[in-house]
Formats: C-alpha cells, structure tokens, sequence
C-alpha cells in the first residue's frame, strides 16, 4: 500500500502500528525499500505498507473450486434460477419459491440464508424487513498483456486503486470507482440490468494508477468492465441471524471476496449451533440494525 505524500505517510504508519499491534507483520517501507522491491514504482513513492503474506485471487477459478468443493459436500447449486418470493411457513420456517425457465419451484426450510449481495434489501423486504444495504456499482479495467513483473497487489492508502497482474500478463486495475447503475423508463434503479461504465472515472482511475506505474503508459486498455456490490450503513457487512425473523440469516456487505471465506465459516458455525457465533462475529451481527424492524409484523 502506496504513499504519495506526508499526510499518506502519516497515515500508513498509524496504519501498520495497528496491525503489528494486531499480530501482523506488516512492514512500513522508506521511498528507497519500495524501489528495491518495486523499481518500476514512480520515483516519488515516499513509503509502503508490506505484507509479504498478503496476495491476490482470480474469482473466475476460485469460485468455481468453491462450488465444486460444495457439490462434493452434498450441495445442489441450481444456477439459472431467481427466488421470486419469499414467505413464512405456519410452523415458523420459510417457504422459498423459486424460477427456473418459466417453471416455478417451491423449497421450505427451517434456516434461510440469504448471501445476495446487493441485492439482499429487496428480497428481505418480501418479508416486510429492513436489511440497511445499499446498491454499489463499480468498474474494473484490464490492459493489454506484458511479461510478468508485478507480483503484489498494489493499493494506495490515500487514492483509489488497486493493481495486480494476472497470470496471463494482464493488468487489472480498479479500486472502487463508481459506475452508473441502470435505470427504468420512470427513472427508477434497475438492479437486474449490469451498471453503466463512465469513462470519466474510468480515465481518472487510469491516471492514478500511471501515476504510480509509470511503464503503465505503454499498454493498451482492452476491457472495463462493471459489477455491483453492496455498503451496508456503518459500511461493515452484516452476518448473522435477524432477531426478527428466527431462522433466517443475512450475509453480505463489501469486500466479501476477502472477507466472505473467513465470514462464511464463522457464519456456519453460528447456523449449525444456533448461538451468535464467536466474540469476534459481533460487530458483523443484524442486531445492531434491530431497531429498523421493531414495527415489523411477518407476514
Ligand atoms: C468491480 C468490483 C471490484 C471489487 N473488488 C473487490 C476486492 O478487490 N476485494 C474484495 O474483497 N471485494 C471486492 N469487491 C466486492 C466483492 O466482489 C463482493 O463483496 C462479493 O462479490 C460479494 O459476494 P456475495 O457472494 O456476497 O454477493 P454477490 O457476488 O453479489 O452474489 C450475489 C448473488 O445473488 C444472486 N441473486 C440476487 N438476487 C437473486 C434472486 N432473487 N434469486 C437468485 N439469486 C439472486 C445474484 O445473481 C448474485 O449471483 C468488488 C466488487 C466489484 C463490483
């Protein structure tokens, strides 16, 4: 993690004594130790934050090992099909009704969980429930392919990017700018049509990023692309049972691709033991947003 300037400086150094301090071992590096590591980084990088365990992961393979690993397991993953309502059962559980190619399904549970991203507000809200998520589209870009030199995720502590280099040579480039969600003829959010790109924030990634990757300069940008996650009010994802709603469970929230392994085996645990989880599962529970459903009468 990259620092361009003092008020940067100060910043990664609070940054890397709090995760030292947390059993990481973090290393704050001077302008010089950032050359060695990295000498196509710009010549005025002041200082970084490295973690030499600290990587990155292609979701295109990855998912799919998840699911493969699931199936082994004994899940059934029928992709293709929309939860198209959602309700109570007499007995307390849920009935799930399900669209496949016009067909429609119906599944009953005692424990739901829903990990639909952005999403997860509108598909609680057919149990009348507040789940305090929010639509958050962003752009990812990918260059033209380069013999391999950057074998870091590079981020900034002060600016938005994030930069790595795939396997193939392609560098992916991104750091959470905005693209524009779709809209309906009245105007309206249409979160079943991808986001928008918007090239001016697509630009002003790329300068970030050529600001500290100069030789990023010399390639070609081949693909943006859009995807739309989600920021839940205090921004940390919300996992965990909804007080209101016995049984039926929330996962999701922001950088789940990181977070989402760790969680979902904590979330597991929870499920399966039907407590709260680990001390550490706290800040994560519904609970917090308990008040949002305190006039809520299931249906
Ligand atoms: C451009 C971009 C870059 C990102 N970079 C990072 C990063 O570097 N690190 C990081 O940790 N995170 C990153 N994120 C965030 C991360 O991708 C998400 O937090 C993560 O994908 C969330 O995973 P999820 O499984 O909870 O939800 P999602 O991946 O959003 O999956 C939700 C699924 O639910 C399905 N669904 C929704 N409604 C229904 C319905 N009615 N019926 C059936 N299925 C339904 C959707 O189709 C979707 O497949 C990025 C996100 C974007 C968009």
């Amino acid at each position: 993690m990259l620092a361009e300037s003092d008020a940067d400086m100060a910043l990664l150094r609070f940054k890397v004594a709090r995760e030292r301090e947390l059993g990481l071992g973090t290393q704050l590096l001077d302008g010089a130790a950032v050359r060695d590591l990295g000498p196509y980084l710009a010549g005025h990088i002041q200082g970084a934050a490295y973690l030499a365990q600290e990587g990155h992961a292609n979701p295109r393979i990855l998912t799919d090992a998840f699911a493969t690993e699931a199936v082994r397991h004994g899940a059934q993953i029928r992709t293709g099909t929309r939860l198209v309502g959602l309700s109570m059962t007499q007995d307390g559980g849920y009935r799930v009704l399900l669209q496949d190619a016009g067909r429609i399904s119906e599944v009953t549970s005692r424990r739901l969980l829903l990990a639909t991203g952005a999403w997860t507000a509108r598909i609680a809200q057919m149990l009348g429930l507040h789940v305090p998520l929010y639509p958050v589209p962003l752009t990812m870009n990918v260059t033209d392919r380069t013999a391999p030199f950057l074998p870091f995720l590079i981020q900034h502590v002060g600016k938005r990017l994030s930069m790595k280099q795939s396997e193939d040579g392609n560098l992916l480039i991104g750091g959470g700018w905005p693209s524009r969600l779709a809209r309906n003829d009245t105007g309206a959010i249409d979160l079943d049509r991808p986001a928008l790109p918007d090239e001016a924030q697509i630009r002003a990634n790329l300068a970030v990023a050529a600001g500290v990757l100069p030789a990023l300069r010399d390639r070609q940008l081949i693909r943006s692309w859009t995807g739309t996650t989600c920021i839940s009010t205090d921004q940390l994802p919300i996992v965990g049972m909804i007080d209101a709603a016995p049984g039926l469970y929330v996962a999701a929230g922001g950088s789940m691709f990181t977070l989402g392994p760790l969680l979902a085996r904590l979330l597991a645990q929870q499920i399966v033991a039907g407590d709260d989880g680990p001390e550490a599962m706290a800040m994560f529970l519904p609970r917090r947003f308990n008040h949002l459903n305190a006039f809520t009468l299931l249906p």
